[in-house]
């Protein structure tokens, strides 16, 4: 589990950006973070990944406090919306690339590599350039790079907002169907009601720094426990 406890985030010294989130993640589940620009999602998710430390608070993951651990030493990963592989790279190499600070040989990390590719299925573009993939293919590969490193937990950030409606609602179906094939914890960061509701076991909506309501995303739609959260969820987009 993943559980945040009392997390608060101050740039200045005087204004809580993330302001006593409490919240428990079961493993395995896919949730999203919900809310408008500004309301600390994303500095949420940089403490999770070690980029940014709490001003107070604890996060735990799989029982220790990784509060004050370096990023690589916590097993998260980060996904972020331009998927940034390399172009020069096929997608083996760019999957691989990954594994490099790894001490493995060469041998193991291309056989975790194929394994990774089977998963996914990408095994039949294993030779080819970035720049020869549809968008979901490169989303598979970035997912992909990340997964590799066996991470307990994906942060992703706005993974589809670059992406036109069609291509989004396709992405969508394929991050959750990547999900529960690599049976990872999923904290995915979005502005966009309709990406939430698809996507989560549990939304989280938020309002200047603080959780409004948390739950499974049925519940929460259909019992949003005050104004702000019906007409966040019921806006367009
Ligand atoms: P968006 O969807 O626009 O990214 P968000 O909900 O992810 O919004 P954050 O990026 O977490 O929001 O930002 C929350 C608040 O913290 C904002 O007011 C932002 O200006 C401020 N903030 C974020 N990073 C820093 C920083 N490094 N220094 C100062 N203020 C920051």
């Amino acid at each position: 589990d993943i559980e945040l406890a009392g997390l608060c985030k101050s740039f200045d010294g005087a204004t809580n950006v993330v302001d006593g989130v409490n919240l428990k993640i079961p493993d395995g589940a896919y949730c999203c973070f919900l809310g408008p620009s500004g309301c600390g999602k994303t500095t949420i998710l940089r403490m999770i990944a070690g980029h940014e430390d709490p001003t107070a608070g604890e996060i735990v993951i799989g029982g220790e406090n990784v509060v004050g651990l370096a990023p690589v030493e916590r097993r998260t990963a980060m996904m972020f919306q331009s998927y940034a592989l390399f172009p020069h790279l096929s997608v083996r190499d760019n999957i691989a690339f990954a594994l490099r600070v790894r001490g493995q040989s060469k041998a193991e990390r291309y056989k975790a590599v194929d394994r990774m590719m089977e998963k996914v299925r990408l095994t039949e573009l294993a030779d080819r350039l970035p720049a020869n993939l549809s968008g979901g293919q490169q989303q598979r590969v970035a997912l992909a790079r990340a997964a590799i490193t066996e991470p307990r937990v994906l942060l992703l950030d706005e993974p589809l907002s670059a992406l036109d409606e069609q291509l989004r609602v396709q992405m969508r179906q394929e991050l959750r169907r990547m999900q529960r094939d690599l049976g990872i914890t999923f904290v995915h960061v979005t502005h966009t009601q309709l990406e939430a509701i698809a996507l989560a076991d549990i939304v989280v909506v938020m309002e200047k720094g603080k959780i409004k309501q948390a739950g499974p995303a049925r519940e929460v739609y259909a019992h949003p426990r005050d104004r702000y959260v019906a007409e966040f969820l019921g806006g367009q987009n």
